[in-house]
């Protein structure tokens, strides 16, 4: 590991030097600063609290997310910062969004750029097929997550490759990429620090982007401790993502093949475009002599110029920074070397074809609809038990399974905060209302909630019925004794108090005072 020290500071030898420099825990590496979007957390207390984990998965029961999310709550230590961190991201993003005063003409041409191509996508795709073979890559197409993890092992195997470095890719995770590669014998390196946390805990991505969000860096201390060798009681940053770096910098010289995902295929040209900000995917796509780029087929666009308007709103909208460091194009293989591209269906021709929901394939993956989610905020990403949660995931998972994920629709405000932060203009809040009642129709949500949702329809939709009913509540609320209310059979009223009712409800008081007509 290279030795960490603390020269004299100056200036222009800092890589930030926005920062304060009396900050006593900078750390400088060969005379230069070492920073990290986590560098100004610090541990809460000595003895860590442990890390809360997500949802406990079950075949296809389905995911009971107010469970987890209970258990993320009641470790208040990651609640708190969990909350404070995306919630900073949100802000950051307001600012951004502020200083561009033509936003909303960006939100608007970025949906209807996206809404065209995935009307014309059967066109657009040929178009990038064959601009891709032009350009001498090798295109490959996979139906569903079982042809796309085979195709990527035939690859890897006529190259007599044992070794994969990867950059960030949720189809991958959506496609069990890593145990399959894994039960087939093939190591996968992650190349981006918080997937390669998450894949060195055993652990999902908790965040489209930022995957390992829900840890304290104390946690962090703990998992390198036990794969790396970290000392168990730094949990300073900038060492533990030296560290990383240093145990994982001879892994990705050494691999045999590479692997990225995708954030934007340009049909006219083939380019994959990949954003990251640590630049892992250009080692990915770049070391080896082989690079397989995975790519869902939304995630095309008809021309060059139409990234400019993308990689505007994307950044911005993720971690309100203006750009992510990089922007890399590929566009075919380097000489000597050779590219594969797979084109991924996975369930999206299906949801193409549902008139309520097709529209969520416009998701550029930024994040932006978690970040400002308060049910995403306060109960951990893990929690949703899925490869997408917050309301991105709210949406996208049950047409992958409705009876798995039949759960969480429900876990929303339903305050539209998501739909407009959403920079390609989903129409979130109102998709998830509609799988609410699609996932009724299906019979797929328990009898008794549908039987209470029934009731209290009925009776908010007769209002004699219901003021007779809150005034009947009311006076019983008064004189029923606790342990009727708090009970466990109460989730309400498990973290809640039932206000005092009051004497007299608005209606009877604006009656008797105005006499307005009931
Ligand atoms: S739904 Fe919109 S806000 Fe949410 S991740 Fe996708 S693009 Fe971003």
């Amino acid at each position: 590991m290279n030795t960490v020290t603390k020269p004299p500071r100056t200036d222009e030898r800092q890589l930030h030097p926005e920062h304060p420099t009396e900050d006593p825990h900078t750390i400088l590496h060969n005379g230069r600063r070492l920073d990290h979007a986590e560098g100004s957390s610090r541990p809460l207390k000595s003895r860590p609290e442990p890390q809360p984990r997500g949802a406990k998965v079950h075949g296809n029961r389905p995911v009971d997310q107010a469970e987890a999310a209970a258990r993320f709550i009641a470790s208040p230590e990651h609640e708190k910062m969990h909350d404070a961190r995306l919630w900073d991201l949100r802000q950051k993003r307001d600012r951004e969004m502020h200083a561009i005063p033509e936003w909303e003409d960006l939100r608007s041409l970025a949906s209807a750029i996206k809404e065209h191509t995935l009307t014309h996508l059967d066109h657009y795709l040929e178009q990038f097929e064959a601009s891709a073979q032009a350009n001498g890559v090798h295109v490959h197409w996979a139906a569903d997550a079982a042809e796309h993890n085979r195709t990527v092992h035939g690859i890897l195997k006529d190259h007599g490759a044992r070794t994969l470095i990867k950059s960030k890719s949720m189809l991958t995770e959506e496609c069990g990429f890593r145990p399959y590669m894994a039960s087939v014998g093939i190591e996968v390196i992650e190349t981006d620090l918080g997937e390669r946390i998450q894949e060195l805990d055993n652990e999902d991505p908790s965040h489209v982007v930022v995957p390992a969000v829900h840890k304290l860096r104390t946690d962090v201390a703990k998992v390198f401790s036990e794969t790396i060798g970290t000392d168990p009681d730094n949990s300073d940053v900038h060492y533990l993502a030296e560290a990383q770096r240093t145990a994982t910098r001879p892994l990705i010289l050494a691999a045999d093949a590479g692997m990225t995902g995708c954030n934007f295929a340009v049909a006219e040209t083939g380019t994959v475009a990949v954003c990251t900000n640590e630049g892992n995917a250009d080692l990915s796509a770049n070391v080896p002599k082989l690079h397989i780029a995975s790519i869902g087929i939304e995630k095309l666009i008809p021309r060059l110029e139409h990234l400019a308007v993308f990689v505007r709103l994307l950044s911005r909208s993720a971690l309100g920074s203006p750009l992510t460091q990089y922007t890399s194009h590929f566009r075919g293989p380097r000489k000597g070397a050779e590219m594969h591209i797979v084109l991924v269906d996975n369930g999206r021709s299906q949801r193409l074809a549902m008139h309520q929901f097709w529209t969520s394939l416009k998701c550029i993956r930024c994040g932006a609809c978690m970040n400002t989610c308060p049910v995403y905020r306060r109960s951990g990403g893990l929690s949703y038990g899925a490869t997408y949660s917050g309301p991105i995931g709210l949406i996208i998972d049950p047409t992958y399974n409705a009876r798995k994920f039949s759960a969480l629709p429900f876990s929303s405000t339903l305050n539209g905060s998501c739909t407009n932060v959403c920079p390609v203009k989903i129409n979130i809040h109102e998709q998830i209302y509609a799988w609410r009642r699609e996932l009724v129709r299906q019979h797929e949500v328990p009898f008794i909630k549908t039987a209470l949702m029934k009731a209290a329809g009925e009776l908010l939709s007769h209002p004699a019925a219901y003021r007779a009913a809150i005034g009947a509540a009311n006076a019983v609320l008064a004189h029923l004794p606790r342990f009727v209310i708090y009970n466990g059979l109460n989730a309400w009223g498990k973290h809640r108090e039932v206000p005092t009712p009051p004497k007299q409800t608005f209606h009877s008081w604006y009656r008797s005072n105005r006499g307005g007509a009931s």
